[in-house]
């Protein structure tokens, strides 16, 4: 039987993708760096049930299985190289949802802004807001565990799932954790299946932590020469006596690409930008507010606070940011080293001085109060000789991390661009525990393969 008669036997045939109904599954937005994979087949399954039985058919074939959220990864985690692709996206079922005890159980398709939205329709909040937030899923935020610019006050994605269904090896539904708050019974399970990039099953539904919304969310938006001076004024907004919900930054380059479409009047010559946020009930937020326009002001061209109504305008904007440098040359390489907060500045102006030696044009933005940089090295796609050099660059950088005792990557994984990265940065008794971890779950190889570690 070929690979797609199997499949369709299970998922029907209208739900298997092969020829050029595949090619949307064999990349994902990684493809600014001309990333693209091969599989035989993707299958997009409609209940766990399904999604177990594909499990169980590749296992019995020794079929790879490469899980497929919204393929909005930086990483290239969902880039399959050969077996069956299987796309989450018909797993979309809201199984609960108890606003009196700020919990929903949705399965992994729904989308991130869905999640978002339900939670907010029932007077509550579900805080990870990563970008992309339209085609990423709940699956594929939790495979990858991923941040956003609220991860600074409130967590990352794994911070806000108390349980998790998973399709594992060699094909059974098994749950961890629950609806229940607490429980260290076992070992955290729910925690290890969190951030495993698929390598260690396929999620297929999670049990969700909401709270209530902050009543009032001001935005602040400061500007300074460069980015010794706008990381200067990150700690001092550290030491306000707030917590503010994020620390953004853009440097002087990005601020350069992305300036046309800012809703800010914004002065010339590439400013380093921090977009903070005060939340909270009224009262706090407003505290926060006048304690953070203070601290920010050191050493600032200018801070300004837009109205509360202005910050919707400004965080879409910020979204688009990452698009943005996508187009500017067509080609981007871009990594999301992760330093202690103190190296911020530093990383940031050598991961210039890196590009500058490659003859690469270099910016970055990112997560300032989680030491986050989304460091990008920027070339023509056509010059396949500058993605070359840009490629050269970004592994300057994971050096660079870890000079400043950071890590390679802060919230987009290892996947298939960074799966050869490990051994040379942890020892070899870390690797070892977690290639153990790993053939533990999956001992066949079959899930995910070359991705996290190769
Ligand atoms: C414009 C833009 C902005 C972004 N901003 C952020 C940001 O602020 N913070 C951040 O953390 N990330 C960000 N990202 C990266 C990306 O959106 C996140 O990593 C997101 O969580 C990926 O979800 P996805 O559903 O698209 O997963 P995919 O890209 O489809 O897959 C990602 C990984 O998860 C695995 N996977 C997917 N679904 C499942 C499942 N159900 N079970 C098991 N494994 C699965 C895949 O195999 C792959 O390894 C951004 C991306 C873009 C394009």
């Amino acid at each position: 039987v070929s690979v797609a008669a199997a499949l369709a036997r299970i998922v029907g045939q209208e739900h298997v993708r092969t020829g050029s109904a595949l090619r949307p599954f064999l990349h994902d937005a990684t493809e600014a760096r001309n990333l693209r994979g091969r599989a035989d087949a993707a299958a997009l399954p409609a209940t766990p049930e399904e999604v177990a039985a594909i499990v169980s058919w590749c296992h019995d074939t020794g079929t790879a299985v490469v899980p497929r959220g919204g393929g909005t990864g930086y990483a290239g985690g969902c880039v399959p190289d050969g077996g069956v692709v299987i796309g989450l996206e018909r797993l979309r079922r809201v199984r609960a949802l108890d606003p009196l005890e700020w919990r929903m159980q949705a399965e992994a398709g729904v989308t991130t802004r869905d999640v978002q939205r339900l939670a907010g329709e029932n007077g509550l909040f579900f805080p990870p807001n990563p970008g992309a937030a339209e085609q990423s899923q709940l699956g594929g935020n939790i495979a990858t565990n991923a941040g956003g610019p609220r991860a600074f006050k409130y967590g990352v994605t794994g911070a806000w799932i108390t349980g998790i269904e998973a399709v594992l090896a060699p094909g059974r539904i098994v749950s961890f954790g629950g609806p229940v708050r607490k429980d260290v019974a076992g070992y955290d399970l729910v925690h290890l299946l969190v951030g495993s990039e698929g390598t260690l099953g396929i999620v297929t539904a999670a049990w969700l932590r909401l709270i209530p919304p902050p009543a009032a969310r001001y935005p602040i938006v400061a500007l300074y020469p460069d980015a010794g001076s706008g990381c200067a004024a990150v700690a001092a907004a550290m030491a306000s006596g707030t917590v503010p919900s994020l620390i953004e930054y853009l440097d002087g380059a990005a601020v350069e690409i992305a300036r046309g479409s800012c809703p800010l009047d914004l002065p010339p010559g590439g400013p380093f930008m921090l977009l903070c946020e005060a939340d909270g009930d009224e009262q706090e937020a407003e505290r926060g507010r006048g304690l953070l326009l203070e601290a920010l002001s050191d050493g600032a061209l200018t801070v300004v606070a837009p109205p509360a109504g202005g910050a919707d305008q400004l965080w879409r904007w910020r979204e688009t940011v990452p698009t943005a440098v996508d187009a500017f040359l067509g080609g981007k390489v871009s990594e999301d080293i992760v330093v202690p907060i103190e190296r911020l500045a530093e990383a940031i102006e050598r991961t210039h001085e890196i590009g500058a030696r490659h003859g690469i044009r270099a910016c970055s933005w990112g997560h300032a109060g989680d030491g986050n940089l989304h460091s990008s090295f920027l070339f023509d796609r056509n010059q396949p000789d500058r993605a070359r050099s840009a490629q050269a660059a970004a592994e300057e950088l994971f050096s660079l991390a870890l000079e400043l005792g950071g890590s390679i990557s802060g919230e987009h994984g290892l996947g298939l661009v960074k799966s050869g990265h490990l051994a040379g940065v942890w020892s070899p008794q870390v690797v070892e525990a977690q290639r153990a971890v790993r053939a533990a779950f999956d001992p066949d190889g079959l899930m995910n393969p070359g991705k996290k570690m190769p």
